[in-house]
């Protein structure tokens, strides 16, 4: 087939055939898909010839960019031995190494890997857990309620909806969810109490003085703030401390709600809490894991330990779907008995642990030691951290936010006062088709442009991408909306 007659059949047949998702069909049908159909290093190329710089890492996943040689040299390996055999009642060598990896990295005490194969299921597998510990530890049902926070995102099964607190994605859903207390999301933009008296929220660069800090007296000074979102855990805590089964957060920021970056400090108020109240504590990493915030881990900023911890999306560095629960050894010893007291963790998906998908993890974090990887992102959170400051400025852009290499540039119709524009003028949307004319993918997330780069992205790519996004946010937002 001619390479045109080729792109216009399959163009058809995606719009006569498929359902994407998070897609309105309606609009999808009446334009031309992108039909991808190769990918090299940092860019996918389409069927009509065109190419495109992937800035958003292939929805968070891609680490080394496309291709790379010695993930695919992994993959090729592996099989030539197996491609999968199931995991309940065996095991093999790349899930043994891959878990000894995990525990390795992972921050202190988390001594247990149980394997599935995508964030939901594994923020699910947590929750379960949680819940089936407390029952086994106290021997009786007391604690099926959680705690996660306003504006969280865990998924998209029933289970991880339930903890989410986006309206647009999760209200609907209500009927058919369990019981959940949200706090306040600690997030200053929205914050309601020091209404827009902090916009920004740059999340604090690792230095020579790693691991410090600002004190929680430092943001009270600046805005007067008084930890609202703390105390609204607490009071949750304390009404509910013997029925939650755990509290659940994404550590540093609430990526899905549009790269919430919380403020330093509130992660670790929220362990304390956690101790306090006899409360267990659900790190869902699955966004920020594996180097996103400049940590391999985001709650290894503020030396936070939970008791479980989701990982999945950057695991394989973009090659294959899979993720793991990681549980303290306490909590899998409640889970140990006689065969016939039942209290095996009865909880398996049928390609639990592929031996594929582990052995590209492998791969993937070799690459990481090997590369350095996480050290050699400091020039480039930094470069990000710059370009934000001047991007802050603009007329059109009410908020940006960033920790590591993740980031969000928040439009406005009036900056004074953080008018957002209307929907309907999907300003998120033409940004991002700006830039895809200028060679660029990104996505946004409503009107926020989300910035977050493949790990390993080398600067002069990187310093590209930010150009062409500052500048189509400059084309895109028309004059007559711009205030002053
Ligand atoms: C993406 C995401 C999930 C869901 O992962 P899937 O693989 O899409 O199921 C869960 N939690 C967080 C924080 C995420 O960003």
């Amino acid at each position: 087939m001619a390479r045109g007659n080729k792109a216009d059949a399959l163009a058809a047949w995606d719009k006569k055939y498929v359902w994407h998702p998070f897609t309105q069909q309606a609009d999808w049908v009446k334009e031309e898909p992108v039909v991808v159909e190769s990918a090299r290093g940092w860019h996918f190329k389409d069927t009509r010839g065109r190419r495109y710089l992937d800035g958003v890492s292939s929805l968070w996943v891609n680490v080394h960019g496309h291709g790379e040689p010695a993930l695919n040299a992994a993959l090729r390996r592996q099989l030539k031995k197996m491609a999968h055999v199931t995991f309940l009642g065996l095991t093999h060598e790349p899930a043994v190494r891959l878990a000894r990896e995990l525990v390795r990295l992972a921050p202190r005490g988390l001594t247990r890997v149980f394997y599935s194969d995508n964030g939901s299921t594994a923020v699910e597998v947590a929750m379960k857990m949680a819940f089936q510990y407390g029952a086994q530890r106290e021997g009786h049902v007391r604690r099926s309620e959680f705690f996660a926070l306003a504006n969280s995102y865990h998924g998209d099964t029933l289970g991880s909806v339930s903890v989410g607190g986006i309206g647009l994605f999760h209200k609907r859903f209500r009927p058919l969810l369990f019981k959940t207390h949200f706090g306040l999301s600690p997030s200053c933009p929205r914050c309601p109490f020091n209404r827009l008296k902090k916009t920004n929220c740059l999340y604090p660069l690792r230095g020579k003085r790693t691991g410090v800090l600002p004190k929680p007296g430092d943001l009270r000074r600046e805005t007067g703030c008084r930890w609202e979102c703390l105390a609204s855990a607490e009071k949750i805590f304390r009404a509910r401390r013997d029925r939650l089964a755990a509290a659940v957060v994404e550590p540093a920021v609430q990526a899905a709600a549009g790269m919430l970056v919380m403020p330093p400090g509130y992660l670790r108020g929220l362990e304390r809490l956690c101790r306090r109240y006899g409360v267990l504590l659900i790190a869902d990493e699955v966004a920020t894991g594996f180097g996103r915030t400049g940590t391999m881990f985001a709650v290894q900023h503020e030396g936070v330990r939970p008791d479980l911890m989701c990982v999945s999306k950057s695991i394989t560095g973009g090659t294959l779907p899979l993720a793991a629960t990681l549980a303290r050894e306490e909590i899998y010893r409640a889970f140990l008995g006689r065969y016939e007291e039942f209290k095996t963790f009865f909880h398996g998906h049928t390609y639990t642990a592929n031996p594929l998908a582990c052995a590209a993890a492998l791969a993937n974090l070799r690459l990481y030691r090997t590369r350095r990887l996480l050290r050699r992102l400091t020039p480039r959170i930094r470069l990000l951290r710059s370009w934000l400051e001047g991007v802050a400025s603009l007329p059109a852009v009410g908020s940006v936010r960033q920790i590591g290499l993740m980031a969000g540039v928040e439009l406005v119709r009036k900056k004074n006062g953080m008018r957002p524009f209307p929907p309907e003028l999907k300003m998120g949307q033409r940004v991002c088709r700006a830039a895809r004319a200028g060679g660029l993918w990104i996505r946004p997330l409503s009107d926020i442009i989300v910035i977050l780069p493949p790990l390993a992205l080398p600067a002069p790519m990187f310093r590209r991408m930010l150009g062409v996004i500052r500048e189509s946010i400059r084309q895109t937002v028309p004059p007559a909306e711009r205030p002053l």
